[in-house]
């Protein structure tokens, strides 16, 4: 639609509304012939026609006159404006709402609500906090007006203050809000981690698995405090764990696993591995025992366990490091036989670093990092491993084809 045809759909309301104004002005016995259109509708006409909607909307914002029943076409105007990308004039049009002084508190709420949005949405978040804040103090919109602090805080990665707003929400009426105050703790935790403050970080994951007992990143960075603390039973113990909180995390804390059971003296590296990956199929877990198995029965051992593997799943990580060793063979990496397998490696090479690796499970968002909140749809706790497609079998591929 082109732009200025559009801004008249989006203006229609406005105009229905000045019909609206203008027969409500008129003689009851009036009301309900036709009309002609205001003079300062046509006027706004004309500076659409001359493609200048700021002046159009000031023309409109004039004739609409704000009381009661005009404020919710106000308010949609200018929602339509902010979704459209248009926030400047989304802006005005929600200023000039609250600048009114004949607003019921509700109507006044709404207003203040929809201009912090706004403010959020151009990125001025000093202005967006104020109003926010402005609404809790009033006990207006209150759970609104707290979500959108915290969507705010989590913006500038101002944890406590995510922790600070998240605790005075109601987690009844939104789940969600203890997997993000455990995300906060952890937050918290890595950055006194960072700052070498180890009995601060321990406190903050406590606390992390407190509000969400479920929260697998908690185990994770235990784990991970207790290896680097020298304790590779604990952190043995954690790690094992994760497998139970959520197994396809595993991949995240394998080479620590592995190196857990090492300096544990553990000779069954092999054996917890096979037993990790038959719980669980994953590409890292798979390529992970793979290399144990290369190292500890030699590389035989690990073509097999990737040969098996790749007839059920179609992994291109594995098929790379299966190409990888077949290259390595003295036997199979020479001559013409050599170059081919050097061709196939090339190829799967270059599909595996067009793949994505991590996948959100709400929105679909692809990375090829491990992100803790999405960073597309803002959930925590969503972006998990991509797991391979399994092999469909050709008698099943030949029924769907006659199907
Ligand atoms: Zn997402």
């Amino acid at each position: 639609m082109a732009p200025l045809i559009e801004l008249l759909f989006l203006l229609l309301p406005v105009a229905a509304a000045s019909g609206w104004w203008v027969a409500r002005r008129g003689a009851p016995a009036r009301r309900n012939r036709r009309h002609p259109p205001h003079p300062a509708f046509l006027r706004g006409l004309n500076y659409l026609v001359e493609e200048q909607p700021d002046k159009a909307i000031d023309m409109f914002l004039e004739l609409v006159e704000v009381d009661g029943e005009t404020v919710e076409t106000h308010l949609a105007l200018g929602s339509l404006f902010r979704r459209r990308g248009e926030v400047d004039r989304a802006i005005r049009i929600h200023q000039n709402l609250i600048a009114r002084k004949n607003l019921a508190a509700e109507q006044r709420g709404d207003a203040l609500f929809e201009l912090g949005q706004d403010y959020m949405r151009a990125g001025l978040l000093d202005r967006a906090e104020c109003l926010f804040q402005e609404l809790v103090g009033l006990g207006l919109h209150r759970q609104r007006a707290l979500q959108s602090l915290r969507e705010l805080y989590e913006q500038e990665r101002d944890w406590a203050r995510c922790l600070e707003v998240a605790e005075l929400l109601d987690p009844a009426s939104d789940p969600s809000i203890k997997v993000a105050i455990g995300q906060y703790h952890c937050e918290l935790a890595e950055d006194a981690r960072r700052c070498g403050d180890a009995a601060r970080a321990t406190t903050r994951l406590s606390l992390a698995r407190e509000a969400d007992p479920e929260c697998v990143r908690a185990t994770m960075l235990e784990g991970r405090a207790a290896l680097e603390d020298g304790d590779p039973q604990r952190a043995l113990a954690l790690f094992m764990h994760v497998a139970e909180q959520r197994a396809s995390y595993v991949p995240e804390i394998l080479p620590e696993l592995i190196d857990a059971l090492r300096q544990l003296g553990r000779d069954d590296v092999p054996a917890v591995l096979e037993d990790l990956a038959q719980r669980h199929s994953s590409p890292a877990l798979t390529l992970g025992l793979g290399d144990v198995l290369a190292q500890s029965r030699g590389r035989e051992a690990a073509m097999d366990l990737l040969t098996r593997y790749l007839s059920r799943h179609a992994d291109l990580a594995a098929l790379e490091r299966l190409l990888e060793l077949q290259v390595e063979e003295p036997s199979q990496g020479e001559g013409l036989n050599g170059e081919r397998l050097r061709v196939a490696l090339d190829v799967t090479r270059h599909l595996l670093a067009r793949q994505a690796v991590y996948r959100c499970e709400h929105c679909g968002f692809e990375a090829r990092s491990l992100h803790w909140q999405c960073p597309s749809c803002r959930s925590w706790g969503s972006v998990v491993p991509v797991q391979p497609e399994p092999i469909i079998g050709e008698e099943v591929l030949h029924e769907r084809r006659l199907a």
